[in-house]
């Protein structure tokens, strides 16, 4: 015979024990969650149990099998105990110290993140509301207990094998091998004496009807006692038996007609643990060459963590009823990583390894056929109700651009989701600021404060509509704010002539445009980019023969001064020439057609990215009263052509090699002015 091992202490991972000490010392008022949290922990080994046990048979051994797998939730009073036992998968010794000693799930990691970024703040009671909202897991058991036991056996393991896991949860765990006849995992939570209030059976009843009603394993309970049977109890030892008190049937295969409102949002609440109702819920039984049932919604406020790629929530996957995988990274698309729900097939095997899933074809054609689902109801909503789609388009716009460069099969249907800031709402912006402070406003960053956050609700179509059926292009301009954008150099001709610009200050917009390069048969055209076709703008002006006289004249006079800046430039610029954009400025840069642009170089470079570092072309204003009165061969003229070049440069928002040189060169043409 082995030696069992004694009685282990260990120390928990100091997270562990600092997540710990936030939960014993909170004031958070909802404590009922720790009952959710075990339940899910409960249904999850059963699921995992059932799931294993399609490939190694023997995993049920002798034991209760699939039929019976379940979760049992008893009180005793005497004893101020909970039990929540159920016959899933178990843990051996090494997975109890791995699963409760440390914080390995990234999710508890955000928490802490989180946590500790509230604390440098002062608020104790917005602290604690995110117990609730992310689920501390089985940590919250010490929410409402003073010491928390956990029996457990892993299926397929002998009896002799059990564990027996003890904390009150200031710093140390014991561990030690112990017999254990059951199969699973038993948790004993011995109540602190102010939370007496969940020894009553109808409270955990209650706990269970929130939060757990969908679970679809059977959860039990004893049947209350009968009234007035106390002599007899007392008399027979036998306690009442079990019932199960969920609903149990899973939701999403109820008829849509038959769930309310209120049970899609709990529902929601169950699944995601946001205790606001999703703005958008989409259920959807598909039936023909596959069967399926989709479940989605689209939660009211961006989830903080939607920019980390790594931490995906994705969509559930059942078949027929039996979870599958949590993180079907298969089912939905990146951009579209905001969605949550679940997919419920009837025709994919049980039996699915991960391989699988990846290269399966039946649910590549789900998600190909749920993404257009998600697609035509965001536009139902666009259309219909503008201002929802608004928010949407706030908390989630910048993720669904996303959708334009990578699904290339969707991208018309996307396109007629964006939304853009424009020259023709500039004038808009007072009234509908939205200083909200969430991710995907954070384009918003810089110089534009609240007051000028730019109203973002211009879509292509809109563009079209108004632009003037001579118009050929759709026209852009991209820079790294909305500051920057709206006061560009470039959009002065087309303020001049009322010709709308879009306003596009995103990094991901240079993408977007360059991938999308034309909508509706316009192309998009950016307005710092390549020659400008002054005739199509202006209209009718330019047939005025007059004025092409004018205008050659004016040409043949600052040729001299052209070249003299040509020459001064050779080593910043591949050209300088007279521009027919500028009213107000002196000059601006001008990206050849098929260059990338200053705005997508400085992205570019910012990320660490090989950027080309194409040379500008420098435009000049002829009607300028600075280079109207440049003398091309006096003395000041190369401090003029670098101030010049300088501007432009500071006016796309780039940034100078050498400031302080430029300040030099300003205040000499200061003084030889004065
Ligand atoms: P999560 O459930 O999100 O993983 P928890 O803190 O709730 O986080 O649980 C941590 C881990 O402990 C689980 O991932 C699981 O491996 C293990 N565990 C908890 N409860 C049980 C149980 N009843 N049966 C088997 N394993 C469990
Ligand atoms: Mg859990």
């Amino acid at each position: 015979m082995t030696a069992k091992p004694a009685v282990e202490t260990h120390a928990f991972q100091t997270e562990v024990q600092q997540m710990l000490k936030l939960i014993i010392h909170s004031l958070y008022s909802d404590r009922d969650i720790f009952l959710r949290e075990l339940i899910s922990n409960a249904s999850d080994a059963c699921d995992k149990l059932r799931f294993l046990a399609l490939t190694e048979k023997d995993l049920y051994q002798n034991e209760p099998g699939e039929a019976s797998l379940g979760i049992w939730i008893e009180i005793d009073e005497q004893q101020k105990t909970i039990r929540v036992r159920d016959n899933g998968i178990g843990m051996s010794h090494a997975e109890v110290i791995e699963n409760i000693g440390t914080i390995a799930r990234s999710g508890t990691r955000e928490f802490m993140a989180r946590m500790a970024q509230q604390k440098s703040g002062d608020n104790d009671a917005g602290d604690n509301a995110f117990i609730g909202q992310f689920g501390v897991g089985f940590y919250s058991s010490f929410l409402v207990a003073k010491e928390v036991t956990l029996l457990t056996r892993r299926a397929g393991a002998a009896p002799a094998e059990a564990v027996k896991w003890t904390s009150d949860g200031s710093g140390e765990y014991r561990v030690e091998t112990i017999e254990r006849a059951e199969r699973g995992t038993e948790i004993i939570l011995k109540l602190h004496a102010k939370q007496k209030e969940y020894l009553s059976a109808q409270r955990l009843r209650n706990i269970i009807g929130k939060y757990s009603d969908h679970i679809s394993l059977p959860i039990y309970m004893r049947q209350p006692a009968q009234p007035g049977a106390d002599d007899q109890q007392r008399q027979d030892p036998e306690p009442p038996p079990w019932e199960a008190v969920n609903h149990g049937s899973a939701l999403w295969c109820r008829p849509k007609a038959k769930i309310s409102a209120d049970e899609y949002n709990q529902f929601y609440t169950a699944l995601t643990y946001d205790p606001q109702p999703p703005a958008v819920t989409l259920h959807n039984r598909v039936e023909g060459k596959m069967e399926y049932i989709s479940l989605f919604y689209i939660p009211s406020k961006a989830p903080f963590n939607l920019w980390d790629r790594e931490q995906r929530h994705g969509i559930k996957l059942y078949v027929r009823r039996i979870f599958i995988t949590e993180d079907a990274k298969q089912l939905m698309p990146n951009y579209l990583r905001f969605v949550r729900g679940l997919v419920d097939s009837t025709d994919l095997p049980l039996n699915v390894s991960r391989e699988f899933l990846q290269q399966n074809q039946d649910l590549d054609k789900i998600r190909a056929a749920s993404v257009k689902k998600i697609l035509a109801e965001l536009k139902k909503i666009a259309d219909k109700q503008p201002d929802q789609y608004n928010s949407l388009w706030r908390e989630y716009g910048r993720v669904l651009k996303e959708g334009v460069i990578e699904d290339f099969a969707n991208q018309d249907a996307i396109a007629k989701l964006l939304r853009f800031a424009s020259t023709h709402t500039d004038s808009l912006n007072a009234n509908t600021a939205n200083a909200t402070a969430s991710a995907s406003t954070s384009a918003s960053k810089s110089a534009d404060g609240a007051a000028a956050t730019p109203n973002q609700s211009v879509s292509l179509d809109d563009y079209l509509q108004r632009m003037p059926a001579k118009q050929k292009a759709i026209y852009y301009i991209t820079a790294d704010s909305y500051a920057a954008a709206k006061s560009s150099p470039h959009l002065e001709i087309f303020r001049e002539n009322d010709i709308e610009v879009l306003l596009l200050f995103d990094p991901v917009d240079e993408w977007v445009v360059g991938q999308l390069n034309q909508y509706q048969e316009k192309s998009l055209q950016s307005i710092a980019k390549g020659d400008l076709d002054i005739a199509e703008l202006t209209g009718e002006k330019s047939a005025d023969n007059e004025r092409d006289e004018q205008a050659d004249k004016q040409k043949q006079n600052l040729q001299p001064l052209v070249d003299k800046i040509k020459a001064v430039l050779k080593e910043q610029v591949k050209d300088v020439r007279i521009s027919n954009r500028l009213v107000d400025s002196p000059a601006c840069l001008v990206a050849d057609a098929h260059d990338l642009g200053g705005n997508m170089e400085r992205i570019l470079q910012a990320t660490g990215q090989d950027a080309p570092n194409a040379k500008p072309i420098l435009e000049i204003n002829p009607q300028h009263a600075i280079v109207k009165q440049i003398d091309a061969s006096g003395e000041l003229a190369d401090d003029w052509a670098i101030v010049l070049f300088e501007q432009a440069a500071l006016a796309e928002g780039a940034s100078l090699k050498d400031p302080s040189e430029y300040v030099k060169r300003v205040n000499r043409l200061l003084v030889n002015n004065a």
